[in-house]
C-alpha cells in the first residue's frame, strides 16, 4: 500500500499542491484581516478517482464537493468520509432531490424557489432539515445557473419560509474574466449582498457562508471576503470536464 503511494506521482503532486494552497490561503486571509482558520477549504472531487480523494482526505481535508448526484452516490462508499463534510455544488434537477437529501451536509447550488421547495419536501419526509446556500448568477449570464439578481431578495424571503431547509449563505461562480479588477468586482458585489442579508437578521436564515473562489481565483475571492473556497484542479490536477 505504502509502495503504491510512493510509486504514483499524483499522490505527491496532491500533497505539494495542497501545501501551496494552504500557504496562499494563509496569505490571502491575512490580507483580508482574517486567519486561515476562518476560511473553509473544499476539495472539489468531480471526476477524481476515490484513491486520490482518499489521499487528499488523509492530509486533513475535511470538506468535499461534488457536482453530480449520481457520481457522488456511486463513489461515496469507497471514500474515507469519517469526519468529512459533503456538499453538493452542481446544478440540481428536481427528480434527483430525493436521492441526495440526507446524503450531503449542504446543497450549495439552490437556484430557484421551486428546487428549494422540493428539497424542503423531501427533507421533511426524511425527518431532517437540509442546509442550503443560494446560488447567485452574479454576472447575469444567460447560460449560467444561479438566481437572477432581480429575483434574489424575494426568493430568499420565500425560501426562508419553507420547512425542511435552512439558508446558510450564498454561493456564486462569476463569469470567466481575464481582467482581475472586473473579476474582483463580482466577488465584491457578492460580499455586499452577503453582508446586507446578514445585517437583516431574517428569520430562519443564518448568513454564515460566502462560497466564492475556485482554482484560478480563490486568493482573490478570499481577499474580497469569501469564507469558503471550492478548489478542484489546483489540488488534483487537470480534469476532462468543468
Ligand atoms: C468544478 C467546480 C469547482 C472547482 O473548479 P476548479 O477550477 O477545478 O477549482 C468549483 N465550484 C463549482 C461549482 C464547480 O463546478
Amino acid at each position: 500500500m505504502t509502495e503504491n503511494i510512493s510509486n504514483d506521482p499524483r499522490f505527491n503532486a496532491i500533497e505539494e499542491n495542497y501545501k501551496i494552497i494552504r500557504e496562499n490561503i494563509e496569505k490571502s486571509a491575512s490580507v483580508s484581516g482574517r486567519s486561515a482558520q476562518d476560511i473553509k477549504f473544499m476539495a472539489v472531487t468531480k471526476t477524481v478517482e476515490p484513491k486520490y480523494i482518499n489521499h487528499a482526505l488523509s492530509l486533513g481535508i475535511d470538506l468535499i464537493g461534488e457536482n453530480r448526484v449520481q457520481e457522488f452516490l456511486s463513489k461515496k462508499d469507497e471514500l474515507n468520509l469519517d469526519g468529512v463534510k459533503k456538499h453538493l455544488i452542481g446544478h440540481l434537477q428536481s427528480n434527483k432531490v430525493k436521492k441526495i437529501v440526507g446524503e450531503v451536509d449542504m446543497i450549495e447550488s439552490v437556484d430557484s424557489v421551486d428546487i428549494a421547495k422540493e428539497i424542503g419536501k423531501q427533507s421533511v419526509k426524511a425527518g431532517l432539515c437540509t442546509d442550503i446556500l443560494l446560488e447567485v448568477n452574479i454576472g447575469g449570464e444567460e447560460s449560467k445557473t444561479g438566481m437572477d439578481l432581480s429575483l434574489l431578495n424575494d426568493s430568499l424571503y420565500e425560501i426562508a419560509e419553507i420547512d425542511g431547509v435552512k439558508i446558510k449563505g450564498l454561493m456564486a461562480v462569476p463569469p470567466i474574466c481575464e481582467d482581475k479588477v472586473k473579476l474582483r468586482s463580482y466577488f465584491e458585489d457578492m460580499y455586499k449582498l452577503y453582508v446586507d442579508f446578514r445585517s437583516k437578521n431574517i428569520d430562519n436564515v443564518s448568513m454564515e457562508i460566502l462560497s466564492l473562489g475556485m482554482s484560478s481565483d480563490y486568493t482573490d475571492a478570499i481577499e474580497c471576503g469569501s469564507n469558503l473556497v471550492r478548489v478542484g484542479s489546483a489540488l488534483f490536477g487537470m480534469r476532462s470536464y468543468r
